[in-house]
Order: structure tokens, then C-alpha cells, then sequence
């Protein structure tokens, strides 16, 4: 009673002011908050995942007609599908 110890110091642990992890958007530049993540299907060795790209609201693209089959995908990609290279 009366010997109260210190509460230690945890080191090593990155503690965000805000306690979420903020990552800005992958265009550089922006730093934009991520509100989406590029949807592209990756091919050949990495076939199976996306692209995954951060994107803010502004830099994703929206690719599709209803909201069942549209995807997000980033400027790369968003320029590949438009082109017709993807
Ligand atoms: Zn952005
Ligand atoms: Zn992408």
C-alpha cells in the first residue's frame, strides 16, 4: 500500500494520436484520406490478387454501370481499362 509503481512506458509501439492508421493516398502528391482500394485483378504471378492501391474518393475510378458489378480501380488502371489494354 502507498508504493504505487510507475505504469512503464511501452516502447516500440507506434501509438497514432488518433488511434487509427492513417494511410494517405498512393498518388503522389495527393495524401488524400483512402476511401478505396484498386480492385484491378493482378495477372501472371500475382494472379489471384489486386492491386490494392490506396486511392482518396477523387483518384479512384469507379468502372462499372450497377453498384453489384462495379469495381474501383486506380489511375493506372483506370487508364489501361479505358484504353483497352485491360
Ligand atoms: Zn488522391
Ligand atoms: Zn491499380
Amino acid at each position: 500500500m502507498g508504493n504505487e509503481k510507475p505504469h512503464p512506458t511501452p516502447i516500440g509501439i507506434f501509438v497514432c494520436s488518433r488511434g487509427q492508421r492513417r494511410e494517405p493516398c498512393s498518388v503522389e502528391g495527393c495524401g488524400g484520406r483512402v476511401v478505396k482500394l484498386c480492385d484491378f485483378p493482378l495477372v501472371g504471378r500475382k494472379s489471384g490478387q489486386t492491386c490494392n492501391r490506396a486511392m482518396c474518393a477523387s483518384h479512384a475510378k469507379r468502372i462499372g454501370v450497377t453498384s453489384d458489378d462495379s469495381v474501383d480501380y486506380c489511375p493506372v488502371h483506370a487508364k489501361m481499362h479505358a484504353d483497352g489494354i485491360a
